[in-house]
C-alpha cells in the first residue's frame, strides 16, 4: 500500500487532534487539568500536588480559563479566593481521561499517586473503562478502525496555537506523572506511523520537523518503548519504525482527544475519519465493564491504594 505524503500532512496538519493538543499546550497544562478530575480544586492543592512552581501554575490557571474549561469561583470573600471548577466543556473531557488513566495503570511508571481503582456509582462496582462505539454500543478494538482522510481547509493554513510558557527547569519533581513522558510531538508521531509512516523521511515530511529534532524525538520515544525500529529487509540502509504495545495502546486516548476537539472545541470536522465495522464514523464511548454503562465525572469514585488497605 503506497502512502500519500501530501494527502496524509495535509490531513494530519488539519486534524482536531493536532489543534485539540495545540490549544491544551504543553504538560504542565493537562497536568493541572488531569488534576481537576481527581478531585483538585484550590491553588495550594495543585502547588501540592503537582510541584509545580506558582507562577507557571497561575499562569496555567489563567489559560485553561480562557479556554473555557476551569470555571473561577469565590469560597471566601476576604481575602479573596477562588476554587477552579470544571466546565461542561472540561467534563466532555473525561472519556479521554479515562483513557489516559487506563494507559498510565498499564505503562506509567509513577503509579502511587494515581487511583488504583476506579468504583462506578451507578453499578457500585470496580470497573476498567472500556472503549465503545457510540453508535452499535459494541467494545471497539481501535487498531481496527478504518481511517479515511479528508484534509479540512479551514484548518490546514490555521496553524495549530501552541500556548508558549517559560520551560519548567529540569529535576524539578511532578507527584503525578500522568500525562508527562507522552506530549504531543510523541502522539502526533504515533498518529503518523498509525496512517502509515514508517520510515524516517516519510516522517519528517508529514510531520514538518527537521531531521536533527526529529532524530532526537525518535529515540527519546524508542528510549520510552513508545517505538520500535528494525532496519528494512528490502532496503538496509533504511530502517522502519512500528508502534509498540505501549503506544497501540495509546490510540484509545487519541481518538477520545480528537474526538473532544471536534465535538466542544474546534466544532470542525475532523480530517481523520474512522469508521467502526458496524459501517458507522466512529464517535468513542467510555462504557463501565461491569453495567456497560457510558461512564460520566461525577459517576465515578476513585479508590486510592491507602485507603483500601485502611
Ligand atoms: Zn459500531
Ligand atoms: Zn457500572
Amino acid at each position: 500500500m503506497s502512502l500519500d505524503v501530501d494527502l496524509t500532512r495535509d490531513a494530519l496538519v488539519s486534524s482536531t487532534l493536532s489543534h485539540g493538543l495545540g490549544a491544551l499546550g504543553d504538560r504542565w497544562t493537562v497536568q493541572v487539568l488531569l488534576g481537576t478530575f481527581m478531585g483538585l480544586r484550590r491553588f495550594e492543592q495543585w502547588q501540592q500536588e503537582l510541584g509545580i512552581p506558582r507562577s507557571t501554575l497561575s499562569n496555567r490557571l489563567r489559560s485553561l480559563q480562557q479556554l473555557d474549561l476551569l470555571k473561577a469561583r469565590a469560597y471566601q470573600q476576604r481575602p479573596l479566593r477562588h476554587a477552579y471548577h470544571p466546565t461542561g466543556k472540561a467534563l466532555a473531557m473525561y472519556p479521554a481521561v479515562l483513557m489516559m488513566w487506563l494507559w498510565e495503570r498499564r505503562w506509567g511508571r509513577i503509579r502511587v499517586e494515581l487511583p488504583a481503582q476506579l468504583q462506578h456509582r451507578n453499578c457500585g462496582r470496580r470497573f476498567t473503562p472500556v472503549l465503545a462505539c457510540r453508535a452499535c454500543g459494541e467494545e471497539a478494538e481501535v487498531t481496527r478502525l478504518k481511517l479515511q482522510l479528508r484534509p479540512v481547509s479551514a484548518l490546514i493554513h490555521l496553524k495549530a496555537r501552541v500556548s508558549r510558557a517559560p520551560r519548567i527547569p529540569q529535576g524539578d519533581t511532578a507527584h503525578i506523572d500522568l500525562g508527562l513522558r507522552v506530549d504531543r510531538w510523541s502522539l502526533l508521531i504515533v498518529t503518523a506511523v498509525v496512517l502509515g509512516c514508517h520510515y524516517f523521511d516519510q516522517l519528517s515530511k508529514v510531520l514538518g520537523i527537521g531531521p536533527s529534532v526529529l532524530s532526537r524525538r525518535l529515540e527519546g520515544m524508542m528510549a520510552y518503548g513508545l517505538l520500535h525500529s528494525e532496519v528494512d529487509r528490502y532496503d538496509a540502509r533504511r530502517r522502519i519504525y512500528r508502534l509498540t504495545d505501549s503506544s497501540r495502546d495509546l490510540l484509545g486516548y487519541i481518538v477520545c482527544l480528537s474526538s473532544w476537539a471536534e465535538h466542544h472545541h474546534l466544532h470542525e470536522p475532523s480530517s481523520i475519519i474512522p469508521t467502526h465495522h458496524c459501517g458507522h464514523v466512529f464517535v468513542p464511548q467510555v462504557i463501565c465493564s461491569c453495567c456497560r454503562e457510558p461512564l460520566r465525572a461525577w459517576d465515578v469514585k476513585p479508590v486510592y491504594q491507602a485507603r483500601q488497605a485502611a
